[in-house]
């Protein structure tokens, strides 16, 4: 079997961290089988060097962020390389250049385009565990990139994807995904499995235990994944295409904090406003999540948006330099509201799954702001005092608890 194995920074934090993980590697490695293990950097080390970096320089050229940013999972390869000389263990460490893992040109958000893998079926061939750096590209100009901050886990399935691996296992400090965030759903239960399609949806959201490229990528082509601790032995969760979802109407609770609503209130009621205001956001590179707008009256019309919390000042200062352009009367920013949504494959075929998370809310007293809906997904903004009583209400509703 060949079997990718990715550990995250906590998981390859000190050193008896490193010879957990070579232990736990070369147990697979003795059995016969071939062995990749995509490591991030050490611990908050990719913090810490961004801190560095802007101690030097308030704006730092992006192309040297990359190269700075790409040393902290070089070390980690090279120690682990040196924890299996110790047991024996023949492995090489490989970094993206040596590899040959080509990525898009931007730099700090790259995506993978095409692995090279000749150097790495060379490396398995002579058995060596193979040891190379996640989060890592080169583009064509030969410089590092970078695939975002959480990248490793893409780094994983893309060479699982491109070397056609057996297993895909993404190791953590946590034992797989939960029906909640346990930090403030103390009821929440880890799940056996999970659809891409939801897992997708909940790392979107701000779940936190997968790059959500890493997700969109192992859908794309067919890698099935599984989550689980570097730290004991437990089963994990199981990332697939298909689940039983006659089980569960939803799969998960998620709660993101990250996010403001901004209004602009008398808009022409006329064709063409919309694309104007989100044209204007679009072309600045701004996200926007849920939008409602209201009906209009006196020839006027509202629309509310949200968008991540660190991007509203810019929203908010676009959207004001082209008020004549638009010609709203009034914009307005709250930045203390929260979202939290219900995931779940099995919504898509039952009716009632959105009463059923209202109700939960009313029953709490909770107002809601704004409702988004997709197949297999409901989100609503609420005031984010609220936001840990909401997750809470409406994982006991689903029934999700253990
Ligand atoms: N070291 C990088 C980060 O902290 C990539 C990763 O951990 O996946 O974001
Ligand atoms: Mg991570």
């Amino acid at each position: 079997m060949l079997i990718v194995k990715k550990f995250g920074g906590t998981s390859v934090g000190d050193k008896e961290r490193i010879f957990n993980v070579a232990r736990r590697c070369a147990e697979e490695y003795r059995k016969g089988n071939d062995i990749i293990v995509v490591l991030s950097a050490m611990g908050k080390t990719t913090d810490e060097l961004i801190a560095k970096a802007y101690e030097i320089n308030p704006n730092p050229p992006k192309r040297e962020l990359d190269m700075l940013l790409t040393t902290g999972e070089q070390v980690s390869v090279a120690l682990m390389a040196m924890a299996f000389d110790t047991m024996d263990v023949p492995s090489v460490s490989l970094n993206a250049f040596q590899v040959a893992m080509h990525t898009t040109r931007i730099h700090g958000n790259a995506r993978l385009k095409r692995i090279d893998s000749d150097r790495i079926m060379h490396e398995l061939e002579h058995r060596r565990i193979v040891i190379v750096t996640g989060f890592q590209g080169i583009n064509k100009y030969d410089n590092y990139t970078t695939l975002g901050r959480g990248g490793s886990d893409t780094t994983a399935v893309a060479l699982a994807a491109a070397l056609h691996a057996d297993a895909c296992e993404i190791y953590t400090d946590v034992d797989g995904v939960y029906t909640a965030d346990p930090r403030y759903v103390p009821k929440a239960r880890k799940l056996e499995e999970i659809t891409y399609d939801e897992m997708l949806d909940l790392a979107t959201l701000g779940a936190g235990v997968l790059h959500n490229r890493s997700v969109e990528m192992a859908k794309k082509y067919g890698v099935q994944l599984v989550v689980r601790s570097s730290l004991n032995d437990h089963e994990g969760t199981i990332v697939k295409e298909e689940t039983n979802v006659e089980r569960m109407l939803i799969s998960g609770v998620a709660l993101d904090r990250n996010t403001a609503r901004i209004s602009v209130i008398g808009l022409k009621d006329e064709p063409g406003m919309a694309f104007k205001l989100f044209n204007l956001l679009a072309r600045a590179n701004i996200n926007v999540d849920v939008i409602l707008q209201s009906i209009g009256r006196e020839n006027t019309k509202d629309i509310s948006f949200t968008v991540s919390r660190d991007e509203a000042d810019a929203a908010v200062e676009i959207l004001k330099e082209n008020m004549s352009r638009i010609g709203g009367k009034n914009i307005s920013c709250n930045r203390e509201v929260a979202k939290v949504s219900i995931v779940g494959a099995g919504m898509m075929s039952n009716p009632g799954v959105a009463a059923k998370m209202f109700e939960a809310l009313y029953n709490q007293n909770i107002n809601i702001n704004m409702i988004s809906t997709s197949e297999i997904r409901v989100t609503v903004l609420i005031h984010e005092k609220d936001a840990e009583r909401a997750a809470n209400a409406v994982h006991d509703a689903f029934g999700l608890e253990e």
